[in-house]
């Protein structure tokens, strides 16, 4: 190529010789020359045929007639005082053609400077990258995932598997992260595909802000992302920042939402021998971190793979249990302090198998609703529950009111209400004697729909009571929003009444919160007959708790019946 350099010695060639020059240059370089504003003076025959304007129609034109748009505008201001400081430049630039097609220019720009060093003319030569450009863009593509932006799939193969040899070759480890959404399904079947999609792309939004420092977030599949890190002393450090990015809610549309992820971590080479491997191990770690509640990680031990066959052998056992009626409720009393009776009762899950001995709910449950069998344990319970009561307030002429434990996922799914009414039917008990309990973590279905459904529900004379009120995402901001009737204070505060003073100023103004809205409330977890005390002076109404009960089986919980209201001794 021709050897110009920007300076004002080369004003010992005139314009004309110039010219002259890359005209006769019969190569694929593309040349123009403009005056120091930007005027056309001089297009050889390769710029005319690349940009499809004749030479009559580009000389004497600004420059600007061939701009795409492409580029921001401060692409060209830097452009500009680059050049106009005398200085070369050099970039990629998409140029507009004539016919509105697009091409693309690798471009050097010579600033031609007078005896006062100003420029007084600009030499550009270019050259058509166009065909690179769409390779480019096309290899962007298939190693890109297109909703979220993320490298994809096959990108992360490429990776693993150059991460794989350059490990065997220097002995140098690195972790694979696995990270996958908990109830995703929940969050696109109740909010829509196209909420679930805005979600995933926020979601890929804020993983990237973690690491902005490299492209390490692969996705791997619909809910499910990957994170190579290479520094594996920061494990933890990484993990507990990938979780952080779940604290604070989705607001996606008109949606306020939380999520929140389980992942799982395998190292290389210490738990696996070759990539799949890695990739699996990494996954079971993901399930055993999902068998706890959410937002938990996990790295990957030995023998999980057994726990994960376990897991497998849970979902066929739950199936079995639902299926052959082999859960049971237990029930615990609800007492009102005004009249230290027994007003009611709440059903809490039991189950007992076998082989693996007592499962508590609070382990089967987040399972149940992550393996989909939660809306036909839910129904189930409901059914039974109502039953239930029904039976003890027909045979010992009672009120009693049973509540019964609703998850979000169900409470969400259509048909809802539907299916309440038809068990309110078939069992025959007075909605009034019925009361639902959901967790704060339904607020993460805070929508018009589910306002309906409890709108719908409380139509029916059903109570509806907000659980482990303090634990979750409450907010005051919600509380006002959401029809509910009674506030169940959880054990958390309960265990922090006494003697610490500030635990008493919490309890106390929660239960004015909950009076100020027209909530009763119910402390839950109530152990010590201290706590009791202060619950009462506070105007709690309502106590659950070891220190009058604990749930009992159907058979204890008739005898507590039978002792209560008929030998007229209260409680
Ligand atoms: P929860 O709804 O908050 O239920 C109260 C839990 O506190 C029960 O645990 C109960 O046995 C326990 N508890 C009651 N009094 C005391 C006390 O004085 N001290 C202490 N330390 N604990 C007390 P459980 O039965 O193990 O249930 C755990 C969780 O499992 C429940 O929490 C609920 O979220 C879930 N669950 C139980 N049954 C069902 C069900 O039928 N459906 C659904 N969806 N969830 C259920
Ligand atoms: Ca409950
Ligand atoms: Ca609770």
């Amino acid at each position: 190529m021709m050897n110009i350099t920007p300076s004002s010695n080369q004003m010992n060639y005139s314009l004309k010789e110039l010219q002259d020059i890359f005209s006769a240059m019969n190569s694929s370089i593309i040349v123009a020359i403009t005056d120091r504003t930007g005027k056309i003076t001089f297009v050889n025959d390769h710029f005319c045929k690349i940009s499809k304007y004749t030479r009559e129609e580009l000389v004497g034109q600004d420059h600007r007639l061939l701009n795409s748009g492409y580029h921001p505008k401060s692409f060209f201001r830097e452009m500009w005082r680059t050049i106009g400081n005398g200085e070369m430049w050099n970039g990629e630039v998409c140029n507009r053609a004539k016919d509105g097609s697009l091409y693309w220019v690798k471009t050097t720009i010579f600033p031609f400077l007078d005896e006062q060093g100003k420029p007084y003319q600009y030499i550009a030569i270019r050259v058509d990258i166009t065909a690179q450009k769409d390779i480019k863009k096309i290899t962007h593509i298939a190693y890109h995932d297109e909703l979220t932006g993320l490298p994809n799939r096959r990108k992360l193969e490429q990776r693993l598997e150059n991460e794989f040899h350059q490990s065997r070759r220097t002995g140098e480890k690195f972790a694979l992260f696995f990270i996958d959404v908990n109830r995703f399904k929940h969050i696109n079947d109740g909010l829509g595909h196209i909420i679930g999609d805005m979600f995933l792309v926020e979601m890929s939004k804020r993983l990237r802000n973690v690491d902005y420092t490299s492209n390490s977030f692969y996705r791997h599949n619909s809910d499910e992302f990957v994170m190579i890190l290479n520094d594996v002393s920061r494990i933890e450090e990484m993990a507990k920042e990938i979780i952080n990015v779940f604290n604070e809610s989705f607001v996606v549309d008109s949606y306020e939402f939380y999520a929140s992820i389980s992942v799982g971590i395998s190292i290389f080479p210490d738990h696996a021998n070759s990539v799949e491997e890695l990739l699996k191990n990494a996954d079971i770690a993901m399930y055993a971190a999902k068998s706890t509640r959410g937002n938990q990680y996990r790295l990957y031990r030995d023998n999980m793979d057994e726990a994960n066959d376990k897991w497998l052998l849970l979902e066929t056992k739950l199936h079995q249990a639902l299926k052959k009626d082999r859960l049971e409720l237990h029930y615990q009393p609800k007492i009102d302090l005004k009249t230290d009776t027994v007003i009611g009762m709440e059903a809490l899950l039991r189950w007992y198998d076998p082989e693996l001995g007592h499962i508590p709910p609070d382990r089967f449950i987040p399972f149940a609703e992550e393996c989909g069998l939660i809306n036909d344990i839910g129904v189930w319970v409901l059914r039974k529950a109502c039953a239930q009561a029904r039976l003890w307030n027909e045979s010992h002429k009672l009120r009693l009111r049973v509540a019964v434990n609703i998850s979000p996922i169900h409470i969400s799914t259509s048909g809802f209400v539907d299916m309440v009414k038809e068990i309110i039917a078939e069992t025959d008990i007075d909605p009034h004697l019925l009361e639902i309990e959901i967790t704060e973590m339904s607020m993460l279905d805070y929508t018009e729909d589910l306002i309906n459904t409890i709108n719908q529900l409380r139509a029916l004379g059903i109570t509806i009571s907000l659980d482990d009120f303090g634990t979750g995402y409450s907010s005051l901001n919600y509380l006002k929003k959401f029809p509910v009737d009674v506030l169940k204070i959880d054990r958390a505060f309960v265990r922090d009444i006494v003697p610490e003073k500030s635990g008493i100023a919490m309890i106390s103004a929660m239960i004015s919160l909950a009076h100020a809205l027209n909530l009763q409330v119910v402390a839950e977890g109530v152990e010590e007959e201290a706590e009791l005390n202060v619950l009462r002076e506070h105007g709690c109404e309502f106590v659950q708790g070891y220190y009058f009960s604990k749930p009992l089986s159907v058979e204890d919980f008739t005898n507590l019946i039978v002792q209560s209201f008929t030998d007229n001794s209260n409680y």
